[in-house]
């Protein structure tokens, strides 16, 4: 963990471009190590009462955001007490095990108490309070509505950021190190390559899984003993969905359909597809709530990795973080926690060493070992559809993802296996927790007595039984 003001010298600016999650996280930690941060943001950032808007530089805040749990505790710890501020904006407390109707494989899974808690909202609201807390840092300096056209360089490193605000000339701040948080659009392959580098290689896997949103008000007179809705996927089904607990009453329900599978944008589409999914819970809902919006679609979700840590040449000072160099399928719900989980990697490099020399690369290769998790379970999830293109996947990876679904088989008896399930898919446990000789037992166990096959249930065949309750 770095120490306030490690090492480096005094007077050092460091500009971050995209002012979203990933730049916001790692702005914080360069407040630790450098007097200046210039945030550098395209879209313009409007004042608290405003919070609620969208902007068009993160459509995505339109469909259910869960910040996973070790993502929460990231956020805490670079800035104590907003998880308290979620609370007191009625971000919605959520005990996973608990507050959860999880349909698994093979049906829901039991419902019991745990530590695995977090707060959900929106993600507008998410985004406003770390941007008030952000603002709050005296080091901290916005440039909104202002675009990073170029980067400025001397043929080694990265020496700063060309500039546009609206229709004013283009302006050059000078940094000591710049930040790439552009997110999916990120332009520095392009501009690696207009500098004379190679620009980085990309692995892309792609499931085709498209998103459908839409906002609806909860009912005051509702009773129900859940806070949220999750009817996994199961390929060879291609068909999901959630409802998701936000601030001010509301829920946001999203359809998600794999392989092409679109779920659709108009009325009547949107509630059919609701109504094909394995549990009527979601159809039964939509069809009793107010809707407060449109229904909102969202189809880039390939997981794409830039192997930044492979180039041979790279410039110093210079850095890539967030979903410009690792976007996953968002399904998982990984892609704040992995920019978090970024900011911290920074943090330790740059507390690590007295001055900036091999920093980037150093970076850069420690980043790509912390994405290697997250990017194995997306991608060997999204390996379970035949109609997943991109990539590769190895022998021992199929051998895994066998044995994976052997585990998940186990979630709706064994309220072990589901906690654990959700402490590796929260991010607080490593996936090799699942060959614990205990779960290992019960996967051989299943095996031998022959229940190991699954349902292969596929859209339309419901395998809704009566919801579980809490067991105290
Ligand atoms: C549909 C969907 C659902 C998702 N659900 C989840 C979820 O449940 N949980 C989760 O953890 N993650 C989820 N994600 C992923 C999550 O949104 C991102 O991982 C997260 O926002 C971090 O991204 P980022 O900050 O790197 O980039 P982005 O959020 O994409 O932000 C990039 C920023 O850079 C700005 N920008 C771009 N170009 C320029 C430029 N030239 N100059 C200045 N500024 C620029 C943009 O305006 C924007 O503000 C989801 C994503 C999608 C698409």
């Amino acid at each position: 963990m770095g120490s306030a003001n490690s090492c480096i010298a005094t007077e050092k600016t460091a500009v971050v471009m995209g002012g979203s999650i990933a730049g916001m996280l790692t702005a914080q930690v360069l407040t630790k190590h450098f007097d200046r941060v210039i945030i550098v943001e395209r879209d313009l950032l409007k004042e608290a009462a405003e919070q609620t808007e969208q902007r068009p530089g993160v459509p995505q805040s339109f469909h259910a955001h869960a910040l996973l749990m070790r993502g929460q505790q990231i956020l805490e710890y670079l800035f104590p007490g907003i998880v308290t501020e979620l609370a007191d904006s009625d971000a919605s407390v959520i005990n996973w095990t608990a507050d959860c109707l999880w349909l698994s494989i093979r049906g829901w899974v039991p419902r019991f108490d745990s530590q695995l808690i977090t707060r959900t909202c929106s993600r507008n609201l998410l985004e406003w309070t770390i941007r008030k807390r952000l603002t709050a840092n005296e080091r901290v300096e916005w440039r909104s509505a202002t675009q990073v056209t170029g980067l400025l360089t001397n043929q080694v490193s990265v020496t700063g950021v060309r500039i546009r605000t609206a229709n004013e000339p283009e302006v050059e701040i000078f940094a000591d190190v710049v930040v790439d948080a552009t997110g999916r659009n990120s332009r520095t392959p392009h501009w690696l390559q207009a500098m004379g580098y190679e620009p980085p290689q990309e692995t892309v896997v792609n499931s085709f899984l498209g998103y459908a949103s839409r906002w609806y008000e909860i009912p005051a007179d509702l009773q129900k003993d859940w806070n949220a809705v999750y009817i996994t996927t199961q390929a060879p089904g291609t068909r999901g969905g959630v409802i998701y607990q936000v601030e001010g009453n509301r829920w946001i329900i999203t359809l998600v359909g794999v392989g092409r599978d679109y779920p659709p944008t108009d009325e009547a589409g949107f509630l059919e597809f609701a109504r094909s999914l394995r549990s009527p819970i979601i159809y039964e809902t939509i069809k009793k709530i107010q809707p407060l919006s449109p229904i909102y679609a969202y189809k880039r979700t390939e997981n794409c990795l830039h192997h930044y840590e492979k180039l041979s040449r790279f410039p110093e000072n210079f850095l890539v973080v967030g979903d410009a160099v690792c976007s996953f399928n968002p399904v998982y719900g990984q892609g704040m926690t992995t920019a978090a989980l970024g900011a911290m990697t920074l943090d330790e490099c740059l507390s690590q060493q007295g001055n900036l020399i091999g920093l980037s690369r150093r970076f850069q290769k420690q980043l790509n070992k912390v994405i290697s998790v997250p990017w194995m379970i997306a991608t060997g999830e999204d390996f379970r559809w035949s109609t997943t293109e991109g990539g590769q996947t190895s022998l021992i990876n199929k051998l895994m993802q066998k044995y994976l679904e052997q585990v998940l088989m186990l979630q709706s008896q064994s309220p072990e296996v589901h906690q654990l399930f959700l402490e590796v898919m929260h991010m607080q446990k490593q996936p090799r927790a699942f060959f614990h000789p205990r779960i290992l037992m019960q996967v051989l166990k299943q095996i031998f007595t022959s229940q190991g096959q699954g349902e292969n249930l596929t859209n339309g065949e419901s395998l809704a039984t009566s919801l579980p309750a809490v067991v105290e």
